[in-house]
């Protein structure tokens, strides 16, 4: 009910209005979202690649509803993958990708377009593109996109929800050599017959996802937080005799950072996740979802305390 509640509020205008006028707003979302512009992003990026970490950068804004700022979103990525090109920081830092960010909901071909371009700059910086998986309704189109974008950039990484019903299917469909797939549970409102909606459900279909990626001969990128799952993914690498260079976790930016550091400093691959830019209230409200606490921190900051 929880999670719902606040699912329906991230598209929610009036609420969207209140929390982003908020007088203590701010504070908290900063702890999530790493700044604003591409200098904020790339100076996080030194940081935590310079501490053996890998960075996926991501520019926020969703569901755009115009071709203009479908096109300044691609621009802004333009700009960032120059960027990071320039730094040097190609070999440890990529982006996420969001269609909706880039006019898939106005059009496919919009979508794919844009993501060609982005998949363009990514490989003149020396880096790849991840493309982000949303509401369940987008699903087909963005594994259709995906499909295009790997004929002229086979590195380009898909995404799984393991809170999908074909879930598994997926991952048996994307577990060839090369193919970069990230696994995380979902983070979208979901009905019943796509979805599972119970945390025991969702947990278990992300052990079976794991056991087909890690088994089988792509890249697996499993973005937890979750301790139980981290220590069985620890445990089907060993069973799979995967290096651990052949697969990588990931987290997001302000999450577990100890975590992030346990794992790399024992020579995991460690990817965080970075988002950053002004239109930060939908990914900021499914972070609230997540976690009571997390929602508890922020109501706590908004009384002032
Ligand atoms: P949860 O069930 O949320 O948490 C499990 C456990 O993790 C908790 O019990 C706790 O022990 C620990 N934990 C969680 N949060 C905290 C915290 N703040 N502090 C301390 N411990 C904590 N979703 C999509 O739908 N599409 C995507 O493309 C997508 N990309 C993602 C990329 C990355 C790198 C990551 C990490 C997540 C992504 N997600 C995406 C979000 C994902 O689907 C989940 O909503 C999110 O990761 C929370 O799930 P969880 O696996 O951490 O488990």
């Amino acid at each position: 009910m929880f999670r719902q509640a606040l699912l329906a509020a991230s598209r929610s205008g009036g609420a969207r209005r209140v929390v982003e006028t908020a007088p203590f707003t701010r504070d908290v979302v900063r702890r999530f979202i790493a700044g604003e512009t591409i200098e904020d992003a790339a100076r996080v990026t030194e940081a935590l690649t310079g501490e053996g970490l890998h960075v996926s950068l991501d520019v926020l804004g969703e569901d755009v509803q115009d071709k203009g700022q479908a096109e300044a979103n691609v621009t802004h990525y333009l700009g960032l993958l120059d960027r990071l090109g320039r730094a040097g920081l190609g070999a440890r830092a990529e982006v996420s990708v969001k269609l909706s960010a880039i006019g898939q909901t106005l059009a496919e071909d919009l979508a794919l377009d844009g993501a060609r371009r982005i998949c363009g700059a990514a490989r003149s910086a020396g880096t790849t593109v991840t493309v982000d998986m949303e509401d369940h309704t987008t699903v087909d189109s963005t594994l259709r996109t995906v499909h295009e974008l790997r004929r002229d950039f086979p590195d380009t990484g898909a995404v799984i929800q393991a809170y999908l019903r074909r879930a598994e299917e997926h991952c048996a469909e994307l577990a060839f050599e090369g193919s970069r797939v990230r696994l995380c549970k979902g983070a979208y409102a979901a009905p019943e017959p796509v979805a599972f909606t119970g945390k025991e459900d969702i947990d278990k279909s992300f052990v079976r996802c794991m056991k087909i990626l890690m088994a089988g001969k792509g890249y697996p990128m499993l973005a937890t937080h979750d301790p139980r799952l981290i220590d069985i993914a620890g445990a089907l690498a060993v069973l799979n005799e995967r290096d651990p260079d052949t697969f990588e976790y990931q987290m997001l930016y302000g999450i577990r950072p100890q975590e992030q550091r346990r794992l790399a400093a024992q020579g995991a691959r460690v990817r965080v996740y970075v988002a950053y830019g002004q239109e930060w209230y939908g990914y900021f409200m499914r972070r609230l979802a997540e976690r009571p606490a997390n929602f508890r921190f922020f109501m706590r900051s908004l009384a002032g305390r």
